[in-house]
């Protein structure tokens, strides 16, 4: 069996939901991929359960899914730290959903559905399909053996650029200051005597992290989640593995889990409100920041994303404009790239953020479709077209640029 789409998603994480969603909005005919069963990537199956960049974003995808999310009441709004807190870290973002994974996984499942996204889970894309410097369609692999998907164009959302390595299409690699983690859950927590324990006594709890670092190599961090008795932890930063060879997949997964359960151990044991704590998850999927990035018609620069920096060609408008050519390979033809591995300098992390990746999809799977209803390559699809499908979407509509003074 072959599939023939309009559109071809790689990958169902956040990006790649948005991505379906917009192009099936516009008309467009779509398949999203994804190797497990379960949307969201990094978002759910990664553990990383807190949308940074929503107040950003509060329009399109990210305002329905957000709202949605708290309407469902799986979800709590936090104001973060203190400005000051967040600026150190190089972000912007001053608010945050901290949201249930599972309930999130089954949202955005039912946002497809609803919209008539056909999909297709536990399906590995092996490589993109190249004719003649234009991508066509992946290969795919699964229990039913090597198959084709083809398609008038593909969206590579799949974090680590899956689609565009295989076509040849230029790209970066790096390894993250911030390194990889294994992101895991304790449950049976009293988390309001844990925290009173931690804000009691600062230094106390700083002198037992101290200790905690020593055994397990690594700075151990937890915090709350958005359900009763629950901590999370977003993964402690592990450095030196390729997570795009699987014999370093496999050792951080082994690494990963045996921090966290020395982790458990020594919480039971010295924190009061952690006695009868237990292991509820490792994730499913450990969290990578960065693999490969496109390199694009146009990279996104730090200062431009921290200096606010206004483009003719802006896709994406918030408080920054990310511009249509961080989205298009240089020489491939037949692709559009969402989400993390979009086009953009190293640093450039505000746009990685669950809000902005939603925002990219968005914006990649109203390009896709244009550019299918138009029957043009998505690098001449008409600038004006675009933006003016997308005001309302990732773009302000006028008044509401106002107010945000865009
Ligand atoms: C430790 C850590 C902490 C973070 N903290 C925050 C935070 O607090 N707040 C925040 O907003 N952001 C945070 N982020 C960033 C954010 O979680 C991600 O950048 C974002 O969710 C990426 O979304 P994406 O859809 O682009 O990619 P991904 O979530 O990686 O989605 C890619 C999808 O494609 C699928 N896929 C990949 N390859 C293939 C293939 N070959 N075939 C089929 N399917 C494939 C994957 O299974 C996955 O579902 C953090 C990230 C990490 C790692």
């Amino acid at each position: 069996m072959s599939w023939r789409s309009d559109v071809i998603v790689a990958g169902g994480g956040v990006a790649g939901v948005a991505a379906a969603i917009a192009a099936a909005r516009q008309g467009a005919k779509v398949l999203l991929i994804e190797r497990y069963g379960q949307l969201g990537g990094m978002a759910t199956g990664g553990l990383i359960t807190v949308l940074l960049g929503y107040e950003r974003y509060e329009f399109g995808l990210n305002k329905e899914i957000g709202e949605e999310i708290l309407n469902q009441k799986a979800a709590v709004l936090e104001v973060q730290a203190t400005r000051e807190w967040v600026e150190d870290m190089g972000y912007t973002s001053i608010k945050r959903i901290k949201f249930d994974g599972e309930q999130m996984k089954y949202l955005l499942e039912r946002m497809l559905v609803d919209e008539g996204v056909e999909l297709l889970y536990h399906t590995y894309i092996s490589k993109a399909i190249v004719e003649g410097g234009e991508v066509r369609g992946v290969i795919l692999e699964s229990k039913a053996g090597r198959q084709a998907a083809l398609g008038k164009i593909v969206i590579d959302a799949t974090g680590d650029g899956d689609v565009f390595a295989t076509a040849g299409a230029q790209y970066e690699t790096e390894e993250h200051p911030w390194g990889l983690g294994l992101g895991h859950r304790f449950g049976g927590v009293d988390i309001d005597r844990a925290m009173k324990y931690m804000k009691d006594d600062v230094k106390r709890y700083a002198a037992l992290m101290d200790q905690l670092e020593k055994k397990i190599g690594v700075r151990y961090h937890w915090s709350p989640s958005a359900r009763r008795g629950i901590t999370l932890c977003m993964g402690p930063r592990l450095y030196n593995f390729n997570v795009l060879d699987p014999r370093d997949s496999t050792r951080l997964e082994i690494r990963g889990k045996e921090i966290a359960m020395k982790a458990l151990e020594f919480l039971r044991e010295n924190v009061p409100g952690f006695e009868d704590a237990f292991i509820v998850e490792f994730a499913p999927q450990f969290g990578i920041r960065v693999t490969r990035r496109l390199v694009g018609e146009y990279i996104l620069s730090t200062e431009e994303v921290k200096s606010g920096a206004r483009f003719d060609d802006a896709v994406v408008r918030s408080i920054y404009d990310v511009p249509y050519g961080c989205f298009v390979p240089k020489e491939i033809d037949g692709l559009l790239v969402a989400g993390r591995c979009i086009s953009m300098a190293p640093g450039a992390d505000e746009l990685r953020l669950i809000g902005p990746c939603i925002a990219t999809g968005e914006a990649a799977g109203v390009a896709a479709a244009l550019s299918v209803k138009h029957g043009v390559k998505p690098r001449a699809l008409d600038i004006d077209v675009l933006q003016e499908a997308l005001q309302g979407k990732t773009l302000p509509k006028a008044e509401v640029a106002a107010a945000m003074r865009v």
